[in-house]
C-alpha cells in the first residue's frame, strides 16, 4: 500500500480540520483488515482511523485526514501530543539510558517525579509517592497500602465507578458490560454504595449531597462496619461511569466521615487530575485533602506512568520490598512526566481548562435548551459531558449518544461516549487546543444534535 508521507507531529502540526477522504478512508480500512487478522477481537476502537501524526488539537491519519481531537486519548494528552518539553526530555533520556529498574539501581528522574507529586497534590502534610505503569496498577497499590497500614480488609467503592481492568480493579469497577462480563470470579471484600449523582438522585439534585452522604455512611455502618473498612475509594469526578460530578458538600462530608473512623480516603484522580478539571486536581475544588491519591493518564504526555501519593505514615507503613514492579517509574516515562508537568506550569493549563469550560459550557447549555434529548450538561474544566435521554424522561438513550458520536466522527471530529448506560457524550479536548478548533468542534456537535 502507498502511504502519504506523514507530516511531523507535535505542536507545529497545522491546526485545522481537513477531510481528504471519507472517514475512515481507504488506507485506514486496509490497515483495519490487517488488524482484524492479527489483533485480538477483545480490543475495540472508537474510530478506526490509523494515526500517523498528532499535536495540539488534531490527529492526522494515513489517508491525510486531519481530525479535531475532543478525546485526548481518554484524557491523556492534556499537554498535547508530542509536546515540545516532553519530546526534548524523552529524547535526551532515551539516548542516556532506558531502564535500570528502580529496585535494582535508582535514578534521579524517579525521585524528581515523586517530589513533584508530593508538591502538587492536595495538602501540605509530609508525603511519599510510588510510581507504577498504569492507572489500574496504581489503584491496586493504593489498596495494598491502605490495607497494610490499617490492618483492615474492606474496600468501599461507588455505583458508576471505574478503577481499571485487573482482577481487583474489575471488582471495584461498577459496569458489567464490557469490563467484567465473563471475567470473574472477582476479588472479595469490595462493597459498593450509591453515588451522589444529582441528575438521577431520587430526591432531586438539591437534596442529593445530604441524602447521599446519609445513605452511604448508613450502609457502611450497617453492612460493613466502619472498623472493618480499610479505604473508601472515589473518583472526585467520575470518568467512565458518566462524568458524574458530586454536589458540593458530598466529598468533604465523605472525607470527614473517613477521618473520624480511621478509614483511608483514596481519591482516584487518574482521569480528573493534572489540570483537567481546571485545578491541579479535582479535589482542590472543595479543598478536600485525600489520604492517598492515584494519578496516571494526564501525568506524562502519553507515556505510561502512574503514581500513588499520600501521607508519609501510610505510605511508609509498608516494609521495604513490599511495593514495586519491573518497569514502574521507567526513566523515559519519568522524563516525559517532568516535561508534561513543566508544560502545565509554564502554560498554566489549569487556567486553559477553565477557559475551555468558559467557551464550551454556555454553548452546551444553549444546545440543551434547544434539544429535548439532552437531559443534563455537566462537568468542570475540560472534562465536560452531555447526557442523552428519551425526551421528557430521564430514561437513558444510548442509541442517540452513539448516533451523535458517529455523526461527529464522519465530520472529522473524535468524541467519546461513556456512562453506565452508555448514553453520555464526553468532551475531553487537549488543554492546548486553540480557540478556532474548539469553536469548530462545538459547531460540529451542534449540527450533529440538530440532525438527531
Ligand atoms: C482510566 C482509569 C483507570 C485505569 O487506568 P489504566 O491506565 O487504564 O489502567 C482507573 N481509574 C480511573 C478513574 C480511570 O479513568
Amino acid at each position: 500500500m502507498t502511504h502519504i508521507a506523514p507530516p511531523a507531529g507535535g505542536p507545529s502540526l497545522p491546526q485545522r480540520r481537513h477531510l481528504a477522504t471519507e472517514i475512515p478512508g481507504p488506507l485506514s480500512r486496509e490497515l483495519f483488515e490487517r488488524r482484524q487478522r492479527s489483533v485480538a477481537r477483545g480490543l475495540s476502537h472508537v474510530l478506526p482511523v490509523f494515526v500517523t501524526a498528532a499535536g495540539g488539537g488534531v490527529l492526522v491519519d494515513v489517508d491525510g485526514n486531519s481530525l479535531i481531537d475532543f478525546g485526548s486519548g481518554i484524557a491523556v494528552t492534556s499537554v498535547g501530543n508530542s509536546a515540545d518539553l516532553v519530546v526534548t526530555r524523552v529524547t535526551d533520556q532515551v539516548a542516556q539510558f532506558t531502564h535500570t529498574c528502580f529496585m535494582v539501581a535508582p535514578y534521579e528522574g524517579y525521585v524528581e517525579v515523586c517530589e513533584q507529586l508530593n508538591r502538587l497534590t492536595p495538602g501540605d502534610h509530609e508525603k511519599r509517592s510510588a510510581l507504577f505503569n498504569s492507572g489500574a496498577e496504581a489503584v491496586e497499590n493504593a489498596v495494598k497500602i491502605a490495607r497494610h497500614a490499617t490492618g483492615r480488609d474492606a474496600i468501599v467503592v461507588f455505583d458508576h465507578a471505574y478503577h481499571g481492568r485487573t482482577n481487583l480493579t474489575m471488582a471495584m469497577t461498577a459496569k458489567n458490560m464490557p469490563y467484567k462480563e465473563g471475567f470473574g470470579p472477582f476479588a472479595g471484600e469490595v462493597y459498593r454504595v450509591p453515588m451522589a449523582y444529582p441528575f438521577r438522585w431520587p430526591g432531586g439534585p438539591a437534596r442529593c449531597a445530604a441524602e447521599a452522604l446519609d445513605v452511604v455512611t448508613s450502609l457502611i455502618h450497617a453492612q460493613v462496619g466502619e472498623e472493618n473498612v480499610a479505604a473508601v475509594v472515589i473518583e472526585p469526578v467520575q470518568g467512565e461511569g458518566g462524568f458524574i460530578v458530586p454536589p458540593d458538600g458530598f466529598l468533604p462530608g465523605l472525607a470527614e466521615f473517613c477521618h473520624r473512623h480511621g478509614i483511608v480516603f483514596i481519591a482516584d484522580e487518574i482521569q480528573s487530575g493534572f489540570c483537567r478539571t481546571g485545578d491541579w486536581f479535582a479535589c482542590d475544588h472543595e479543598n478536600v485533602v485525600p489520604d492517598l491519591i492515584t494519578t496516571a493518564k494526564g501525568i506524562a504526555g502519553g507515556l505510561p506512568l502512574a503514581g500513588v501519593t499520600g501521607r508519609a505514615e501510610l505510605m511508609d507503613a509498608v516494609h521495604p520490598g513490599g511495593l514495586g514492579g519491573t518497569y514502574g517509574g521507567n526513566p523515559v516515562a519519568c522524563a516525559a512526566a517532568l516535561g508534561a508537568i513543566e508544560t502545565m506550569e509554564k502554560e498554566d493549563l489549569a487556567d486553559a481548562a477553565r477557559a475551555i469550560e468558559a467557551t464550551m459550557l454556555p454553548r452546551l447549555r444553549t444546545l440543551a435548551e434547544a434539544t429535548p434529548a439532552i437531559g443534563d450538561v455537566r462537568g468542570r474544566g475540560a472534562m465536560l459531558a452531555v447526557e442523552l435521554v428519551r425526551p421528557g424522561t430521564t430514561e437513558p438513550d444510548a442509541a442517540a449518544a452513539a448516533t451523535v458520536a458517529k455523526t461527529c466522527h464522519a465530520a472529522g471530529m473524535i468524541v467519546l461516549t461513556c456512562g453506565t448506560f452508555g448514553n453520555v457524550l464526553r468532551l475531553l479536548p487537549p488543554l492546548v487546543i486553540g480557540q478556532p478548533l474548539l469553536t469548530e468542534g462545538l459547531d460540529i456537535l451542534a449540527d450533529a444534535f440538530a440532525a438527531l
